[in-house]
């Protein structure tokens, strides 16, 4: 089992809190996928005869391709790797790029997931924000998918984008609810330097939410979200159903995947590669017949951090019998005082052979994780 990731590195705009590789120049388009098809084919021995399970279209914006793109992608996929009887394939996409007929014709081609980038529902917010977009687009587009047949719907949702907003974020989780997503992914807005947001913070034009506001911001999210039957699986992610992403999922759990497509990462277990985050440099390489990556091979201290990092932040936890058995780590041993001092403070659990985040250091998680690493 493994999954299939393409970055499809263009975007109508830049949003100015972005810091993900694209860009806003599309005359690339036909060379890019070109070049994919031709990465695909390239990487076919990277997973070494791995059943795919899930395939995810990320960006930048892939549901700027046409449908054709997209489809002739999935056929280079599905020509050189063995794919499951009914795997997950996830679009990330813009709502103005979805008519009723691009929707059709992405339902047609297989796809069974969208990850929509409303981010909020309020007008000034997404002009702050610099979205394409506005909020009927958002709107329509799910109500719309919804009538194509799309049954896993993700909102993408940003909060903390200014101080004085709870009002604000009760309006978009109300919109929200109303929609019912059988997903949602809820970010803190962090302000990034290479952004225009990163710009201004430097300019003294704008300032980060104090933390306690944005505690106060994450636990209204989730205590909403909890309250209508959303299961927050992951710190930032909450499905319906247990209509979890599969592909995210996998991520947190350590399988192995190939990335195709610039600033695309892969890991088999062992290494890890990052491709070149450069659309030229790509092109160029891949049409001279060299993958533009760089390798890392990760050693048994990376791969147990990884897991700590990884699974704390899920409902299934950091699994203490792996780290036991897989690679002779005794993480409750290592940090005895200060993993009772967090059991103290209620912060972690256990369950079973798992370590736990309580609903009071996921407030924490990040300090809790740091200390928490075999250093
Ligand atoms: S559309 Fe997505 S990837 Fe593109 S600039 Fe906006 S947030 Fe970044």
């Amino acid at each position: 089992m493994a999954g299939i990731y393409i970055h499809i590195p263009f975007c109508k705009q830049a949003c100015y809190y972005c810091d993900f590789h694209f860009s806003t120049l599309p005359g690339q388009r036909e060379a890019m996928v070109t070049a994919i098809l031709s990465e695909l084919e390239m990487q076919k021995g990277y997973l070494q005869n791995e059943t795919i399970n899930t395939i995810y279209f990320g960006g930048g914006t892939p549901s700027i391709l046409t449908s054709g793109e997209l489809g002739n992608i999935l056929e280079g996929i599905n020509k050189n790797f063995s794919i499951a009887k009914n795997p997950e394939i996830t679009l990330e996409a813009n709502p103005d790029d979805l008519s009723l007929k691009k929707l059709q014709e992405l339902f047609q081609l297989g796809i069974n997931r969208l990850s929509i980038g409303v981010q909020t529902f309020h007008p000034e917010l997404l002009k702050y924000l610099n979205r394409a977009h506005d909020e009927h687009e958002a709107i329509h587009c799910i109500l719309m998918a919804r009538k194509v047949g799309f049954e896993k719907i993700n909102i993408d949702l940003i909060y903390n984008i200014k101080s004085d907003q709870h009002q604000s974020l009760r309006y978009d989780l109300t919109k929200i609810m109303e929609l019912k997503p059988e997903h949602i992914s809820a970010y803190s807005l962090t302000i990034e330097p290479n952004t225009v947001f990163g710009n201004w913070k430097k300019k003294g034009k704008i300032k980060e939410v104090k933390d306690e506001y944005a505690a106060r911001q994450f636990e209204l999210v989730a205590e909403v979200l909890e309250e209508n039957g959303y299961e927050q699986y992951e710190i930032s992610n909450f499905a319906q159903d247990q209509k979890y992403s599969q592909h995210n999922s996998n991520y947190w759990k350590q399988v192995k995947y190939l990335g195709v497509g610039p600033s695309a990462h892969s890991f088999d277990g062992l290494s890890r590669q990052y491709n070149v985050a450069n659309n030229a440099q790509y092109l160029k390489s891949i049409s001279s017949g060299n993958i533009p990556a760089t390798k890392e091979i990760l050693d048994r201290k990376t791969l147990v951090n990884e897991h700590i990092m990884l699974g704390l932040r899920t409902m299934w936890g950091c699994d203490l019998e792996l780290l036991k058995t897989k690679y002779e780590f005794d993480l409750i041993h290592q940090n005895e005082n200060l993993v009772d001092g967090m059991f103290n403070k209620g912060l972690i659990k256990l369950e079973k052979d798992r370590l736990l985040l309580t609903k009071k250091g996921k407030l924490l998680a990040d300090e809790i994780t740091a200390e928490l690493l075999w250093v």
